[in-house]
């Protein structure tokens, strides 16, 4: 059985006083964390913060973007050893905003994955397609390389415990939400894709995440499919009621 995992994805808000305040307010109300696990991914800047506010709850926490190496003349960048020293649980990589704005390959992402998972963390690894893709009809083709890219090398162990976040990019921050039956489609094809990379039990183990404008209203819906294992979330995550009312979305 594949717990539920709801992510936030602060991407660029919040500050250390801001996610201190943000803990306190739903730490008390969390789930069980083996009904449904509880993320918070937030800028480094704040994961000091985070992870003073977190100790002893049942928020499990992680960055939002780390680089492929540990340390060295990489001026601006995140350590994953740090990020795992500094008791985060998980990673983001791959989101469509650092694949678009700052540049990301495919071969980036995979160096990232594989780095993380040395280090002891988990990636939260994010795909998608734009709105052309789409409309062209590509977006499973286009999905499925950019998993099999981001995997190469990576053992089935690793791919088992590995979250993996859909997130068509014209469903991102816009309010329009794929369809359910759309974020399904791809979440079962992204784990058919798993399943002939590796085998059966790994595509059963692999948490496939739907990511683009999921809310208190559409989160219930999305979370019936049953390719769908969670949620990233971006705007609807910022404010403790919403993010309360995403995770305890089985109440
Ligand atoms: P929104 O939930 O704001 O659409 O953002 C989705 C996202 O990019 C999460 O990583």
């Amino acid at each position: 059985m594949r717990t539920p995992i709801i992510a936030g994805n602060w991407k660029l808000h919040m500050n250390p006083e801001e996610t201190t305040k943000f803990v306190e307010a739903v730490k008390d109300q969390l789930p069980d964390p083996s009904k449904v696990e509880s993320v918070i991914c937030a800028p480094a800047v704040d994961l000091d913060a985070l992870r003073k506010a977190a100790a002893g709850t049942r928020l499990h926490i992680g960055g939002e973007n780390c680089y492929f190496e540990d340390e060295g003349a990489f001026t601006g960048e995140n350590s994953p050893k740090v990020l795992k020293e500094m008791g985060m649980n998980y990673c983001i990589i791959g989101h469509s905003e650092r694949r678009g704005y700052f540049h990301e390959t495919d071969e980036d992402i995979n160096k990232k994955a594989k780095k993380l998972f040395a280090d002891g963390l988990t990636p939260i690894l994010c795909c998608g397609e734009s709105l052309e893709t789409r409309e062209a009809g590509k977006q499973e083709e286009w999905v499925v390389r950019q998993i099999k890219e981001a995997l190469n090398g990576l053992t089935a162990d690793q791919v088992a415990s590995l979250v993996i976040a859909y997130e068509p990019i014209w469903a991102i921050g816009t309010g329009k939400t794929a369809s359910a039956d759309q974020a399904e489609e791809m979440c079962k094809t992204i784990r058919e894709t798993v399943k002939d990379l590796y085998d059966a039990d790994t595509a059963d183990k692999v948490r496939i995440q739907y990511g683009g404008s999921v809310k208190p209203a559409n989160v219930k819906e999305l979370m019936s499919k049953p390719d769908i294992d969670g949620g990233l979330v971006g705007g609807a995550s910022l404010k403790p009621e919403s993010y309360l009312q995403l995770v305890n979305y089985q109440d």
